[in-house]
Formats: C-alpha cells, structure tokens, sequence
C-alpha cells in the first residue's frame, strides 16, 4: 500500500506514537486533540511524556511535512481515508468502560468523515462498540473497524514498531484487510477478524496478564508463609514454555492506565450477558489485598505501627521507564501509609511537582534523611545502585523494604541495614 491520509484523534500515549509512527512509515498524518495547549507544544516539537525515540519521530515528521498537529476532528477527517479513535476510555460508574469521549469524536465526525474512509477504534472499547459507532454515526458508507493497540508505556515507540501482532476486526471484512494493509512494513502477524472478536482479544489479553500478576502475588505471599523464596520459584516456573517468563514477578500490585479499568470493564461485560467472571473478579480482590499486605508489612518493619514514623519511598510510577502515575500502585500505598499517621518524603526519577499526602524531593537520598524505613515501590535500576552505606548513615532505622525484589540483599546488608523483599526471606 502507499502514503494514505490519515487522522490520529486524541494525542496520549496512544495517540501521539500511533501518528508519529504512522508517519514515518510513509503516511500522511493529521493529530487532533481538545488539549489546546498540549496541540501547540506538539505543534512546536514538545512531547511532554517520556517515550523513548518519540520526540524524533515527532520532529522529523513535523519537518518532512507528514505529520501535523491540530485542534478539533470535524474539518480535519473531511479528505480522511482513515480515522483512528485514540481517545481516553477509563472506568466509568459501576467499572464499566466510560465512553463519553468515543461518542463526542463520533458525534463531531459524523457529518465530515467522507464515504468509504475507516473509522478506526484504538481505545481499548468494549465489545459491541463497533455495532454502537455505526449506529451513532448513522452513515452505512462508513466502515468501522476495531484495531486494538497492546503497546507499553516506556517502550510504545518499540513496540508499536514491532508488534507480536495486528489484529484488527470488522463486519466489513475489505476494511478490516485495508487497515491491516496500513502496516504492512511492519513484520508482524495480523489476526483479521470480526469486530466483537478483535475488541474482546484486548481485554482477554490484558486481563490474562492482570490474573498473571495476581496469581504471582499470591504465590510470593505462600512463599514467605511456608519459607519458599519466591525467585527460585519462579525461575523454575519460567522454565516452562507453556508458562513463560514475563509478569512473573511477584510486586506491590498491579495498576497504571489499563490493568485496573480493563479487568473492572470486563467484569462488567460479563455480567451485561449474564455471566459472573469470577476468576477475574478473585484477580481484582488479590490485588487489593496485596496493597494491604505491602503497608502491613512496612508496618512491621518499623515496630507494627506507622504513626508517627517516616517513610522513604523510592519511586512512584507505575512501573519503570514511565512518568505516567495513573492508578500506580504507588500512589495506593503512600496514601494508605499517610494515612496511617506516616510522614512520607519520595523521590521518582521522572516525576516531580506535588502529590497528595508527601514531599517529593529531587535526589534519591533525601528520602533517606531520618527515615524509620525505606520502601523501593518502582522498579528503576538506579535505585539498586545507591551507595547503601551513606543511606544507612541518614536513616534514622534500618528497614529496607524492596516491593520489587530489585536490590541486591548483600549490598543492604553489608550497609548493617535490614532487608525485606516479597516471597523472600527476610535478611538482616
Ligand atoms: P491519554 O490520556 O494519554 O490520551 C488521550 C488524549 O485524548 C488526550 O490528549 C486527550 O486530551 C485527548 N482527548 C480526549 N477527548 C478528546 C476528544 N473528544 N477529541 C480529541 N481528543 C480528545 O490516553 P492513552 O493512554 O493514550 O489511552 C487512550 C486509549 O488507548 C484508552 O482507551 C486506553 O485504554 C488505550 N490504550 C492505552 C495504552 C497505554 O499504555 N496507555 C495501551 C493500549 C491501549
């Protein structure tokens, strides 16, 4: 297939890497977003998130004259062959997917988008919004077309380019097979499917690696019950081709942007037809209690009450490579230990300004500064490269509790601090 012209509506994490990289395989792209402000940075080059390799697919679309940034859907579909929704869909009332913004582009669209240009979803939607769309859009020349995205913040540039898969839905199968066309540079199987199917595919994928995550949680908390150590676990685990190594690592619970509102939506689709995934809703509750487990366990650490102690957290996004802090686990826990009375100090490395209930501080050792306990709640390397002895010398106790299992235990203990990770035995 050659250049086509194509509108990215919504510019997120989603959005900006769909057009950016669409871009610089060749197609012609327009951005749309509401955010006035956020258009005119992105008109200027700025890319406020922190992906790596995006502000250069930015910039060099911007100067090849391939991608450009604008404010309101409604002129900018109207010479469209494809428009992809990139909109936000979080949880709405009850845990169901909230798709007010999916139906304003839709409403704002409708009259515009010329016949025979695909109507694309890249939200994650649930199923039945494809049939929905084309009802909203009332236009019979439109095909809509679901085509989930999977990539991860902190590599989305990476893995938008080299997905394990396409997979893309419609009833109208030459549309789905056009949109999948759309990458074909990329070296990657398609799934070409009906639209229920391609929209289920995400949630199912998703929710599968949430189950994943819990059921790796609860196995770590067995762990330390019955004197197992949860790494040995599960590289024995990993070993198994059926299982596989990644999202096997026990951690403070899942979150970021996805996790927590697909599991609830999909819950919630479930029960629209009757059935009670209660598989899924036990993986919601698991994650729940491992929160409540992580606080009782710093708890422990500083003498089983937090009142009145202070805390160090290191990190407080959702996981590593990101400055994104949605529904972070992190988050969770410094509002719960603050809520117990804590005074908490955190240091992330990409992320500053205020939060709620601490202090951010910009150095990594300022945590430590009198602190009864330290708490690793992100993943970043650089935290296991701190010069332990010094923080030992700044800390008022001596419990390090690793949420991540990233630090080398020896290295805390030789500092004649206390380590604590998750499914492991204690060292001190
Ligand atoms: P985001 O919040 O980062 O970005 C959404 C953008 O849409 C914002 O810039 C917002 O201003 C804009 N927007 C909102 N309403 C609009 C409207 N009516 N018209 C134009 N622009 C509008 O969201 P995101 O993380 O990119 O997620 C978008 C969708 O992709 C969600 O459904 C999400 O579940 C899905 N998804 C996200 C990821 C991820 O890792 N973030 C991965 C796969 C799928």
């Amino acid at each position: 297939m050659g250049s086509a012209r194509i509108v990215v509506i919504g510019t997120g994490y989603v959005g900006l890497t769909t057009g950016a990289c669409l871009a610089g395989l060749g197609h012609q792209v327009t951005c749309v977003d509401v955010d006035r402000v956020k258009v005119a940075r992105l008109a200027a080059g700025q890319v406020d998130i922190l992906e790596p390799g995006l502000e250069e697919l930015v910039s060099r679309g911007l100067s090849n004259g391939r991608l450009r940034f604008v404010v309101g859907s409604r002129e900018a579909v109207a010479d469209a062959q494809a428009v992809f929704l990139c909109v936000p869909t979080p949880m709405g009332a009850g845990g169901a997917a909230d798709l007010r913004a999916v139906e304003a582009v839709i409403d704002e669209i409708s009259g515009t988008v010329p016949a025979g240009c695909s109507v694309i979803t890249k939200s994650t939607v649930p199923v039945g919004t494809a049939q929905r769309i084309r009802d909203l859009l009332g236009r019979r020349d439109v095909p809509v077309v679901a085509n989930p995205e999977f990539l991860r913040e902190g590599t989305a540039v990476s893995d938008f380019l080299n997905p394990d898969r396409i997979v893309v839905g419609s009833d109208d199968q030459p549309a789905a097979a056009w949109v999948a066309g759309l990458y074909a540079d990329l070296a990657a199987p398609s799934v070409v499917t009906d639209a229920a199917s391609a929209e289920l595919v995400k949630y199912a994928a998703n929710c599968f690696l949430a189950m994943k995550l819990s059921y790796v949680n609860a196995v770590a908390e067995l762990c330390e019950r019955l004197g197992a150590d949860i790494e040995s676990v599960t590289d024995g685990m990993g070993y198994d081709r059926r299982i596989g190594r990644a999202f096997l690592k026990p951690g403070p619970g899942w979150g970021g942007s996805c996790l927590p509102k697909d599991t609830h939506a999909l819950v919630q689709v479930a029960e629209s037809v009757g059935f009670d995934f209660s598989l899924l809703s036990a993986a919601i509750q698991e994650n729940i209690a491992q929160r409540d487990r992580i606080v009782a366990k710093i708890a422990g650490a500083v003498g089983g009450t937090l009142a009145g102690t202070r805390i160090g957290v290191l990190g407080l996004a959702f996981k590593a490579g990101t400055n994104d802090l949605r529904d972070s686990p992190a988050l969770s826990v410094t509002a719960m230990l603050a809520a117990h009375g804590a005074e908490v100090t955190a240091y992330d490395p990409a992320v500053g300004g205020e939060q709620p209930g601490m202090r951010i501080v910009d150095d990594p050792y300022q945590v430590a500064k009198g602190a009864d306990a330290i708490v690793v709640l992100t993943e970043w390397a650089e935290f296991s490269r701190l010069d332990w002895t010094y923080v030992a010398d700044l800390m008022h106790g001596d419990a390090v509790v690793d949420t991540r299992n990233l630090l080398d235990p020896q290295a805390i203990l030789n500092a004649g601090l206390c380590w604590l990770g998750l499914g492991r035995p204690r060292r001190h």
